[in-house]
């Protein structure tokens, strides 16, 4: 079993109070200024090793409790971000955050891996993989538990600096997944040349694979390709059963989306966790249906 049934939900994690975003005073309150640190959390969604059912990791995604609006899509986040030195604050926080709610799981029992992700500009310094180290270090956290997920996008910018941070990390033991897979410009060039562990496919394919065939052919010779390297292969936005019995046959490794669950606070995945009945593909070959 993934958790010892004993144990309590960890609380949320505070704020850090060493940190105080820039927030430039914006009379109109629109989502075109910085977060306060407060109003930042992380959810995280389990990953589910379709053979199994065993829940083998989560992946963190950021959440922005806007004071008026609510949840702000991390999408608006990360571009608003992205236009100031916030960006690099976020990704600070996250990695915190992650790292120590590892040891947090760990110490109660639960064996998870955690993966977050980065931002174009994170990689373009060393200061990422000092991070991670040093954090990693002092929560006494195996960087086997740790992968970083990055999207094509990152790195076009400047990949020769994103390849050195990379391989930095990766001589670590940090895993790498190559995100939004099929969704770039030069997809094969960055599987043959960044030292990977991991690929997933895009949700919109992955959405669209049952109705459609194309995105269903696209998915599937994406798994075959990512075995045929040796990688493992992650399908994400895994909505229904159909979908999941597909990727069971294609053969991908493991699938995350609202199937399984939603990304939900930390202390609401202990919760999850310990209800949770690993949800297995039949023996039968019912898969045989597909478009
Ligand atoms: P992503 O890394 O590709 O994350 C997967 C997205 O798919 C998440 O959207 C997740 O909530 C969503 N998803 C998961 N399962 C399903 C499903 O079954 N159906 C559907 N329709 N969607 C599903 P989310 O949380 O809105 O995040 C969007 C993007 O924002 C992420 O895409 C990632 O690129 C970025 N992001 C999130 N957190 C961070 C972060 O901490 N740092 C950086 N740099 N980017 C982040
Ligand atoms: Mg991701
Ligand atoms: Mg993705
Ligand atoms: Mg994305």
């Amino acid at each position: 079993p993934i958790l010892r049934r004993s144990i309590q939900p960890t609380p949320p994690v505070p704020p850090h109070d060493d940190e105080v975003w820039a927030r430039p005073t914006d009379p109109d309150d629109s989502t075109e200024s910085a977060p306060d640190a407060g109003e930042i959390m992380l959810y995280y969604q389990p990953q589910v090793e379709i053979a199994t059912g065993e829940v083998v990791g989560v992946e963190a995604l950021l959440r922005w409790r806007h004071p008026r609006r609510g949840m702000v899509d991390p999408e608006e986040l990360i571009r608003v971000a992205e236009q100031s030195a916030v960006m690099r604050l976020l990704t600070r926080r996250v990695v915190d955050d992650v790292v120590e709610q590892l040891a947090k799981w760990s110490a109660a029992g639960v064996s998870l891996r955690a993966a977050l992700n980065v931002s174009v500009r994170d990689l373009h310094t060393g200061e990422i993989a000092e991070q991670i180290a040093d954090r990693l270090t002092r929560y006494g956290v195996a960087p086997e538990r740790l992968q970083l997920e990055i999207t094509e996008g990152a790195l076009m910018a400047d990949p020769r600096r994103v390849l050195a941070t990379i391989t930095q990390l990766h001589r670590i033991g940090v895993g790498i997944a190559l995100d939004d897979f099929g969704t770039g410009y030069s997809s094969l060039q960055h599987l043959r040349r960044l030292p990977l562990s991991e690929v997933k496919v895009d949700r919109s394919f992955v959405l669209g694979m049952v109705d459609d065939s194309d995105d269903a052919a696209i998915v599937r010779s994406t798994i075959e390709l990512a075995k045929a390297l040796g990688l493992r292969v992650v399908a994400e936005g895994v909505e229904d059963e159909r979908t999941w019995r597909m990727l069971h046959a294609a053969g991908c490794d493991a699938a995350q989306g609202w199937f399984y669950a939603r990304p939900m606070p930390a202390e609401e995945l202990v919760a999850w966790l310990a209800r949770y009945r690993p949800v297995r593909p039949l023996a039968t070959s019912d898969e045989a249906e597909l478009p």
